[in-house]
């Protein structure tokens, strides 16, 4: 499958044994996208730390590069500088860094770093250009910025400090996008900044993510899929049309490439592509 831009394709790390076996078919099927990367998240638990690092090195042997997210709230250098070895002697070449959110009720850092700029400034001065560093971008703001100007600045600064390209939260607003990128190219940044397009394919479930990360569901878009009710399938073909919409008016307003939040699956993603290609 040829697409329109280059893409990346994001998974979480399953829990189950027949979740990793949907994973690795998800993975396959997602490969005919000639992906530029696959993604794998990275969670503030013990198990499901090691499940990431388990997942993120089987796929990068499977023939696509695959790049963990690692997140630096509450660890230290050391911890993270063995994760990072590891990483790179199992021939991994990229790294999604970031800050993460501490467990609730836990209060401050209890670590060497408090934003992810200090993990991109520490990444690079230990292991120079052994990874390319991607970094987290919100369009529509971090939840807990103090303002959208300050968010922006801080973006820009964890760039200038070694990040490589950004990937952005979900969105569904292109406006918020294009102002986002003006901003940062005001400031002398000039990254990549990879849109990250989250398919639709369950309505209360995005709700209730969207509200918990900050990303806003238009009205017009949450009155059309309300309107759905229980009908998954009427759900799925109008959230499908916005999503491709979006995806057509990000790139004619010169996004670089396309970062998908696949989730373990690849129906949703490839009916995206597929659509887009038809133009
Ligand atoms: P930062 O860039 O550090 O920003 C966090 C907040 O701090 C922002 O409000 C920012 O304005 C502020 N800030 C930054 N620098 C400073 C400074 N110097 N002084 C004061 N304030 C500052 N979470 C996970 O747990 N696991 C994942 O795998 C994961 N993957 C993600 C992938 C993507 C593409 C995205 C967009 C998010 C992901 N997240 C993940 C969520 C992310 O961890 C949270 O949004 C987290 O709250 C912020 O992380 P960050 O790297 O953006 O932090």
């Amino acid at each position: 499958m040829n697409t329109v831009v280059p893409v990346s394709f994001e998974f979480f790390p399953p829990k189950t044994d027949a979740g990793y076996e949907k994973l690795l078919k998800a993975h396959e099927e997602l490969k005919v996208a000639n992906p530029e990367f696959f993604s794998v998240t990275y969670g503030a638990g013990g198990s499901t730390q090691e499940r990431t690092i388990n997942t993120v090195i089987e796929l990068n042997q499977r023939g696509v590069s695959a790049a963990p997210h690692l997140s630096c709230i509450g660890s230290d250098r050391a911890t993270i500088k063995a994760l990072l070895e590891k990483y790179r002697d199992a021939g991994i070449t990229r790294i999604v860094a970031l800050r993460g959110d501490l467990p609730s009720g836990m209060r401050g850092t209890g670590g060497d770093f408090n934003h992810a700029s200090d993990l991109v400034a520490y990444v690079r001065e230990t292991f120079g250009d052994a990874f390319t560093i991607e970094v987290a971008a919100y369009p529509e703001m971090h939840p807990q910025a103090q303002n959208l100007d300050k968010d922006i600045d801080f973006f820009v600064a964890k760039a200038k400090a070694g990040a490589d390209s950004a990937i952005t939260q979900y969105f569904y607003n292109v406006n918020a996008y294009k102002h986002f990128v003006d901003e940062v190219r005001k400031r002398g940044c000039d990254i990549p900044i990879v849109p990250g397009i989250m398919p639709i394919t369950n309505f209360s479930a995005l709700s209730r993510f969207s509200e918990a990360c900050g990303a806003d569901i238009p009205r017009w878009m949450h009155q059309a899929l309300q309107t759905c009710g229980d009908d998954v399938q009427r759900i799925q073909s109008i959230g499908l049309n916005f999503v491709v919409d979006l995806c057509k008016d990000l790139i004619q307003a010169g996004a670089p490439k396309l970062h998908f939040y696949s989730m373990n699956q690849s129906a949703p993603t490839l009916a995206i592509l597929e659509q887009l290609g038809k133009d």
